[in-house]
């Protein structure tokens, strides 16, 4: 069997599409939704990601904003910025790219977020509302592979989901939507005794490691989903997933490519948080 591939690059365009429908109606009404992104410091791969939101927000027919600071900010001049673009009525979004320089606190940085602003749904009111089922900012990269998983038509309802990784950004919020959509949920984690054990018997599998070929083919149950987060380079510098892809695709039953799966759709499902937030304000 060779598994089906789930285009992560088609399905955030028709994201995108819609989110550009839904921006063009606001700003019918005279509202020009908005993004600020807050970058600190000088970390290139940050810096790529925070070129790519901002052109996406652009392409939707949104307004971006980009403040940059140098690494040497200081913790409480970057709460200060948080909290006038919380006070902004024309930011309905505000974004504090991760990771920070080591003397700034990231927690306090994102509870200092308005959660109402929070579109990258960090903030302990957002998490804590994924947690009771209460609607909410759902983190962009869980999100981004929810609706992957919904692409292939098959049921979750019901299923095994395997969530490898337990990080507060992906691994946990993945199996608690992976929850809330009736699969049955393990997660594990880097002291977990025997991986495969687990993900051998998952309908569906999320990789969230940062580590490649942790998922590999003599783990995957034939015909399982399989959603690679993972973001890695191998020994040609070449980016890669968590998946021993090539192997992994003759026995499962769908697989996300890296890149072209995950990646894209996180950058999707933060245009329809922002949106989202624009929409809220404008009701
Ligand atoms: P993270 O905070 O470092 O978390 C990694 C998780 O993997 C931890 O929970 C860790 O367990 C677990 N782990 C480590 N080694 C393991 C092993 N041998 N077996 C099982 N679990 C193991 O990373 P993250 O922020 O969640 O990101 C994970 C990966 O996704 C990274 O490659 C990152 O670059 C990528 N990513 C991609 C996107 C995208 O848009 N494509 C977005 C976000 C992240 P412990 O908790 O026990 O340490």
């Amino acid at each position: 069997m060779t598994a089906q591939l789930i285009d992560g690059n088609a399905l955030a365009e028709r994201i995108r599409t819609e989110v550009a429908q839904r921006a063009a109606l606001l700003r019918s009404r005279g509202v020009l939704p908005g993004l600020a992104v807050i970058l600190v410091g000088d970390d290139p791969a940050s810096a790529v990601y925070v070129r790519h939101k901002v052109k996406d927000c652009e392409a939707a027919g949104m307004r971006s904003v980009l403040e940059r600071y140098p690494a040497t900010m200081a913790e409480a001049d970057l709460l200060a910025r948080v909290r006038a673009l919380n006070a902004d009525a024309n930011v309905h979004g505000v974004l504090v790219q991760m990771p920070l320089p080591r003397h700034i606190d990231p927690l306090r940085v994102i509870g200092t977020l308005s959660p109402d602003k929070d579109v990258d749904g960090f903030h302990v009111r957002n998490a804590g509302a994924l947690l009771v089922g209460q609607p909410g900012f759902k983190a962009c990269t869980p999100y981004g592979c929810m609706k992957l998983i919904e692409s292939t038509g098959e049921a979750i309802r019901g299923k095994h989901a395997v969530v490898i990784g337990r990080s507060n950004t992906v691994g946990k919020p993945m199996a608690l939507m992976l929850l809330q959509a009736d699969a049955t949920v393990t997660v594990c984690h880097s002291a977990t005794s025997d991986l495969a054990a687990y993900t051998r018997s998952a309908d569906i599998v999320v990789a969230a490691v940062g580590r490649r070929r942790t998922l590999r083919v003599d783990m995957v149950k034939p015909g399982a989903i399989v959603i690679d987060v993972g973001m890695n380079r191998d020994e040609d510098g070449k980016l890669c997933g968590d998946v021993d892809f090539t192997a992994v695709r003759e026995v499962a039953g769908w697989i996300t490519p890296v890149p072209g799966g995950v990646g894209p759709m996180t950058r999707a499902m933060l245009l329809v948080n922002t949106i989202e937030a624009a929409e809220r304000v404008a009701a």
